[in-house]
C-alpha cells in the first residue's frame, strides 16, 4: 500500500499525511483514547463509499442507488448488534459526542435535569461541559468520586438523584479506571424514574469480549466510540432496546444528522467484524494487563496511582509528590517520543489547563505487540524522564531507548511512505 498517486497530486497533502504516519511510527502512543486500526479498516475507509448519499436508513432512504450501501449498513448494525447483545444499533452517529447527543434529543426536552459524572472527576464533555452543547440545553447536577478511595460514590449518586429527579442519569467517563457499577445504576434510575444511558465511548472494547459487564443489560440506552479500545474507524454508535428505536434513528437522522459517511460505516462492520474474532479477547486481555504492569511499577517507583491501581485498558498517574504538573510532564515526555495527555486527577488543586497528572492507556502500544517486558523497562523511562529536572543528556538517551524499543514493533511495515 502506498501513498503515490497522492504523491503526484498534492505534495502538500502528502507531506502532511506522510510526516504524520512517521510520528504514529516512532511515537509510543499511551493516549488511552487512541488505537492503530487495521489496513483493512483503512482501505474500507479510503474506498469510493464516500461518494454516496444514503440520507434515511436501509430499505428507507431518501435517495437511490444505495442497494449496496444498504447491505454494508445491514452488516454493520447486525453485528454490533450480536456483539453487544443488544435489540437494536444506530451505526450512523459521526462521533461519540452525535451519539450522545441523538440520545439527549431523543429523550430530554431543553432545561431537563441530567445528572452525569463531573468532569474533574473523569465525566466527559459531552456530558454536560458548560461550552458543550448538553451544558447549554440541559440543567446539569453533577456526581463525583469518593475523596478517599477516589471510586464513584454511589450513595452520592442516589441522593443527587433523590434531591433533584434528573429525567437521565448518565454512566460512563473518559478518565475513570475502574468498573462502573451499572447493577446500582439502575437500581437508581428506577428509584427516581430516571432513564439511564451508559456511555462505553473508552471501554467498548473490553465489553465486546466480556472483560467489562455489558451495558445493555442494564441500560435504555448505551452510546460508544469505534475508534477507542474497539479499534475502528473514527465514528460512533448506539444500542437501544427495540421500544426506543425509532425515536433513536428519527432524532440522529434527520434530527442532528443529514447523510452518513457510508465508508465510515462500512468500515465500522469490519471493525465489529475484527471484534468477533477469539484473537481480539486476547488482545483486550492483554490491554488490562499491560495497564496493571504500569500501574505497579509505577508504584513501585513511588508515583501515586488514582484509586490505588485500574481494571480497565487506562490508569491515572498524581504527579505532585514529584513536584511535575501534567501538562509539562506530557511536554517532557514528548520530547523523548511518548504520547500522553494532561489529566486532571480528582479534586485536582490545579486547572484543567495545566492539571496534577497524566493518563496513560494501553491499547494502541499493545496493538503494536508491546508486553509486559516492555512496559516495565517503558515505566522506568517514564519516571526517569520525568525526575530527569530536563537534563538534556538524560533525555537524549532516553529518546534513543524509545526507539530501540519502538524498532522492535513496527507500525504498518505494509505501508511504504
Ligand atoms: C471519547 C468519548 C466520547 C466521544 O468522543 P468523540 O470525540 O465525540 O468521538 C464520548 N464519551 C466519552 C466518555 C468519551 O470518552
Amino acid at each position: 500500500m502506498n501513498f503515490d498517486y497522492l504523491k503526484e497530486k498534492d505534495p502538500q497533502v502528502y507531506e502532511a499525511i506522510k510526516k504524520e504516519i512517521l510520528r504514529q511510527r516512532r511515537s509510543l502512543e499511551l493516549i488511552a483514547s487512541e488505537n492503530f486500526t487495521s489496513l483493512a479498516v483503512i482501505r474500507t475507509q479510503g474506498s469510493p463509499l464516500t461518494n454516496k448519499y444514503a440520507e434515511g436508513y436501509p430499505g428507507a432512504r431518501w435517495y437511490g442507488g444505495c442497494k449496496f450501501v444498504d447491505e454494508a449498513e445491514d452488516l454493520a448494525r447486525a453485528r454490533a448488534q450480536e456483539l453487544f447483545s443488544a435489540e437494536h444499533a444506530n451505526v450512523q452517529p459521526h462521533s461519540g459526542t452525535q451519539a450522545n447527543m441523538a440520545v439527549m434529543f431523543s429523550m430530554l426536552e431543553v432545561s431537563d435535569t441530567v445528572l452525569a459524572m463531573d468532569l474533574a472527576c473523569g465525566g466527559h464533555l459531552s456530558h454536560g461541559h458548560p461550552l458543550n452543547f448538553s451544558g447549554k440545553f440541559y440543567n446539569i447536577v453533577a456526581y463525583g468520586v469518593d475523596k478517599e478511595k477516589e471510586v464513584i460514590d454511589y450513595e452520592q449518586v442516589r441522593s443527587l438523584a433523590r434531591e433533584h429527579r434528573p429525567r437521565l442519569i448518565i454512566a460512563g467517563a473518559s478518565a475513570y479506571p475502574r468498573i462502573i457499577d451499572f447493577k446500582k445504576f439502575r437500581k437508581i434510575c428506577d428509584e427516581v424514574g430516571a432513564f439511564l444511558l451508559v456511555d462505553m465511548a473508552h471501554f467498548a472494547g473490553l465489553v465486546a469480549s466480556g472483560l467489562y459487564p455489558n451495558p445493555c443489560v442494564y441500560a435504555e440506552f448505551v452510546t460508544a466510540t469505534t475508534h477507542k479500545t474497539l479499534r475502528g474507524p473514527r465514528g460512533g454508535f448506539i444500542l437501544t432496546k427495540k421500544e426506543f428505536a425509532k425515536q433513536i434513528d428519527t432524532s440522529l437522522f434527520p434530527g442532528i444528522q443529514g447523510g452518513p459517511l457510508m465508508h465510515t460505516i462500512a468500515a465500522k462492520a469490519v471493525a465489529f467484524k475484527e471484534a468477533q474474532d477469539p484473537e481480539f479477547k486476547e488482545y483486550q486481555k492483554r490491554i488490562i494487563a499491560n495497564a496493571r504492569k504500569f500501574s505497579e511499577e509505577f508504584a513501585e517507583l513511588g508515583l501515586r496511582i488514582v484509586s490505588g491501581g485500574t481494571d480497565t485498558h487506562l490508569l491515572l498517574v498524581d504527579l505532585r509528590n514529584i513536584g511535575i504538573t501534567g501538562k509539562k510532564a506530557c511536554d517532557i515526555l514528548e520530547e523523548i517520543d511518548i504520547t500522553v495527555n494532561k489529566n486532571l486527577i480528582p479534586y485536582d488543586p490545579k486547572s484543567a489547563a495545566v492539571t496534577s497528572g497524566i493518563r496513560v492507556g494501553t491499547p494502541a502500544v499493545t496493538t503494536r505487540g508491546i508486553g509486559l517486558k516492555e512496559v516495565e523497562d517503558i515505566s522506568r523511562i517514564i519516571y526517569e524522564c520525568l525526575t530527569c529536572n530536563e537534563n538534556k543528556e538524560t533525555l537524549k538517551s532516553l529518546r534513543s531507548k524509545v526507539s530501540r524499543i519502538i524498532d522492535r514493533f513496527p507500525l504498518y511495515p505494509e505501508i511504504e511512505i
